[in-house]
């Protein structure tokens, strides 16, 4: 049988780091819960490691994305709270109740639908109003809030839960804008008969480092706990703090000596100035090392940083290790993302390269590459 069905190219997790993170985050927002975001298989970390190691270390209540995400984990006998922050469409309603889900109210519609669902299955389910303050996608206008919190009152099958919204620019110096969405996040429910009880939550992980006033009740972190930053605009020095908690590394399948003027790969887009040692690491865009990133990005192999030459293809690409001549072998380790020899690539670092931010990085790394607890 094969080790990790026989990959080479491996995601390493340091989960004492997600706890880490988890703590710097909670220093910065005190007594408030924090609900880990781990929609989008963790940030591309693997769910259901990272979602089981936070329940085992007292967090009880994550953000997916949508009901699928929360029944994948629920099944690999999670017993946590699910809070479903995309909206669903009546189709997944049954799924929802019957998993016990909390979703995302942004319809009237939807505020019947579940409440039929959930009489008829003799449940009560919690569910959280999104009101939109400036994030454009989804949520009810914030005038239409004491409409909506009447309606989920008036179907005892429902028990509301919470009311949210959603930073459009947390992340960026300029937060007028940030401001403003507080102002109305609050001038909506102060316009509201709500009660004590209802929990608002709004903040992103940059707000938490950089927006006063953002932290209502509760908080929903997700990129800072992976060891990463919002954005390169964050100022708090806590953020320095961070640790990623991801590397991505695979291992040389091949060496060859080429003479000068060979070309290396799809298109011959790199043709060898000089006799050179050419590693291949079975690395491709399969795996969601992009093929942008050809002929423009560094692996990390025996301590130094290595050019990757030619076309980066499905599931290989090549290096150029000519500098370690007699000190490299096949089998050797070289690194994607994370350290080697004091070295380190960042999912910053391709992040810039490809004119992206380290978030789609990251969940860009494929299923192909399995996830190990270091
Ligand atoms: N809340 C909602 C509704 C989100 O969509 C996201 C992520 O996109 C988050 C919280 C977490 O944001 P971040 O990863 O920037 O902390």
């Amino acid at each position: 049988k094969l080790d990790e069905p026989g990959r080479l190219t491996k995601v390493y997790l340091h989960l004492d780091r997600l706890i880490e993170n988890l703590k710097l985050l909670q220093q910065q927002v005190g007594e408030r819960p924090l609900w880990p975001c781990i929609k989008a298989n963790a940030y591309g970390h693997g769910a259901e490691l990272v979602a089981h190691h936070l329940y085992r270390q007292g967090y009880k209540t994550f953000c997916v994305a949508d009901v699928g995400e929360a029944i994948a984990l629920l099944e690999s006998g999670l017993e946590a709270t699910f809070i479903v922050l995309s909206a669903t469409l009546s189709e997944h309603i049954p799924a929802l109740v019957r998993y016990r889900c909390e979703p995302v109210i942004c319809t009237h519609d939807m505020i019947d639908e579940l409440a039929d669902e959930a009489e008829r299955r003799g449940q009560r389910i919690a569910v959280h109003i999104k009101v939109d303050t400036g994030m454009g996608r989804v949520g009810i206008h914030p005038e239409r809030l004491p409409e909506f919190v009447k309606h989920c009152r008036s179907r005892p099958a429902l028990h509301l839960r919470g009311i949210m919204s959603h930073f459009a620019c947390a992340d960026e110096t300029d937060k007028t804008f940030s401001y403003r969405q507080i102002e109305v996040f609050n001038a909506a429910i102060t316009g509201t008969e709500c009660g004590n009880s209802v929990i608002r939550h709004m903040a992103n992980s940059a707000a938490i480092f950089d927006l006063p006033g953002a932290g209502f009740d509760i908080c929903r972190p997700g990129i800072a706990i992976y060891g990463l930053r919002p954005s390169q605009d964050i100022i708090n020095p806590a953020v320095e703090r961070l640790k990623p908690v991801l590397e991505w590394k695979t291992r040389i399948v091949y060496l060859k000596e080429v003479t000068a003027g060979t070309g290396l790969s799809y298109g011959r887009t790199f043709i060898t100035q000089r006799p050179s040692l050419i590693a291949t690491v079975p690395v491709g865009y399969g795996d969601g090392f992009s093929r942008c990133l050809s002929n423009n990005v560094d692996l990390l192999i025996g301590g130094r940083r290595c050019p990757q030459v030619g076309r980066i293809t499905m599931d290989m690409c090549m290096v150029d290790v000519t500098e370690l001549r007699g000190a490299v072998e096949i089998g050797d380790e070289a690194v994607i993302i994370g350290e080697q020899g004091g070295l380190e690539i960042s999912a910053d670092e391709l992040a810039e390269k490809l004119g992206t931010i380290n978030y789609e990085i990251v969940t860009a790394i494929s299923q192909r590459s399995p996830r190990i607890v270091v």
